[in-house]
């Protein structure tokens, strides 16, 4: 084991793999990645505990965890989660698109599920590190890119329900990636979900919180059933206000040309606040889109897309950039957003994200973080 870099204090013990893959077999792993299936040869973990704060924080061999049968997040779920990615630029740089961003989202859930904070710099330090020697991991075909998933679950030994854990784990993994949905930038159908609530006011709907995750599995296979892509979840109230999708953020489009408008559902606390649906407002109104945060209830989509004032809809995300949503489903039937085809908004709008992420574009908002 050697020392690598320093961070927030702590040292980055080196443990390179001796398993490591040949430059041959990540080549070809490379040319058709799939989405979180493979990951790359190494992971960063820190641990946490009550005494000594953050520490033993380390690079080693990417295997398996080993953890007592009676490890608090086995059963009482205190696990969160974040999604980022890295890009591989022309000059052959690796960057990040707003790691801050995610860094401190991270800490945001932890909060709600009453886990320790990561300090920004450990958060970015365990990525450098990893980047550091996986690098070569960050794919250079078109829309590709190395999947980032830093997650942190509890790791005290007891069935003890009433207070959280004092012992933590953070892990960061990477994966690399192709396109999200197979068919690429191929408009989705979506299912309204009445059946099923995935957050409540007062809940954990706005924390990358597994347990989200895991609640929300049954209704997107119902709508797998009805033959749609993805699930839209509904207020948990009066299953009428949209709020968001399973893994995105959504954006209705009113109008066309100059009189584009865009209205993305408001954070009311229920919804994850997603970094590219952030970006995408503060980036709108440079093209000359106006864009607001308001409420859209399932009759005015449904009205606004008959009427056709309603011109395009699409989800947004890290994993899934910007998708089209063209066909929605629900209990009282369905309708076509515009011709069902990708609009002309929808495609300007994703291509200056994907243009800043592939640093094709000059960043003008500091977003693009260099490792
Ligand atoms: N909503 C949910 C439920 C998500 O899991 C995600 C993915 N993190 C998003 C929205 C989009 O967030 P971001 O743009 O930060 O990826």
């Amino acid at each position: 084991m050697s020392n690598g870099t320093t961070t927030s204090g702590l040292t980055f013990d080196i443990q390179l793999s001796t398993e490591r893959r040949t430059p041959q077999e990540r080549e070809a792993i490379l040319e058709n990645p799939g989405f979180g299936k493979v990951f790359t040869d190494h992971m960063v973990t820190i641990r946490y505990t009550p005494e000594k704060g953050w520490h033993d924080a380390r690079l080693q061999p990417y295997g398996p965890l080993s953890l007592d049968p009676a490890t608090s997040v086995l059963h009482y779920a205190q696990e969160i989660f974040e999604g980022l990615k890295a890009y591989r630029h022309p000059d052959g740089a690796i960057a990040c698109f707003r790691p801050e961003a995610n860094a401190a989202r991270f800490n945001t859930s932890a909060a709600r599920m009453a886990m320790p904070e990561l300090p920004e710099e450990l958060f970015l330090g365990a990525i450098e590190t990893l980047l550091a020697h996986d690098g070569d991991w960050v794919p250079t075909q078109a829309d590709t890119s190395l999947y980032l998933r830093p997650f942190m679950i509890s790791t005290d030994v007891g069935l003890g329900v009433n207070s959280p854990s004092g012992s933590y784990l953070f892990v960061l993994i990477a994966s690399p990636s192709g396109a999200y949905f197979s068919g690429g930038v191929k408009p989705v159908t979506v299912w309204l979900c009445e059946d099923y609530t995935r957050a409540a006011p007062g809940g954990t709907g706005a924390a990358k919180f597994g347990g989200n995750y895991a609640a929300s599995f049954l209704a997107q296979a119902q709508a797998v059933e009805q033959g749609c892509d993805q699930v839209v979840w509904l207020d948990a109230v009066e299953h009428r206000w949209v709020e968001e999708m399973g893994g995105m953020n959504l954006f209705f489009v009113f109008g066309s040309g100059e009189d584009a408008r865009l209205l993305t559902p408001e954070l009311t606390g229920t919804l994850l606040p997603g970094i590219t649906r952030d970006s995408l407002l503060k980036l709108a109104p440079e093209l000359g889109l106006q864009v607001e945060e308001g409420r859209i209830s399932t009759d005015q989509w449904r009205d606004a897309a008959l009427s056709g004032e309603l011109t395009e809809v699409f989800a947004c995300g890290t994993a899934a950039v910007i998708t089209p949503v063209s066909h929605v489903k629900g209990r009282e039937g369905e309708f076509r957003i515009g011709d069902g085809q990708p609009g002309p908004v929808t495609l300007r709008l994703r291509e200056e994200l994907v243009g800043l992420q592939y640093g094709r574009r000059p960043d003008s908002h500091g977003w693009v973080r260099r490792f």
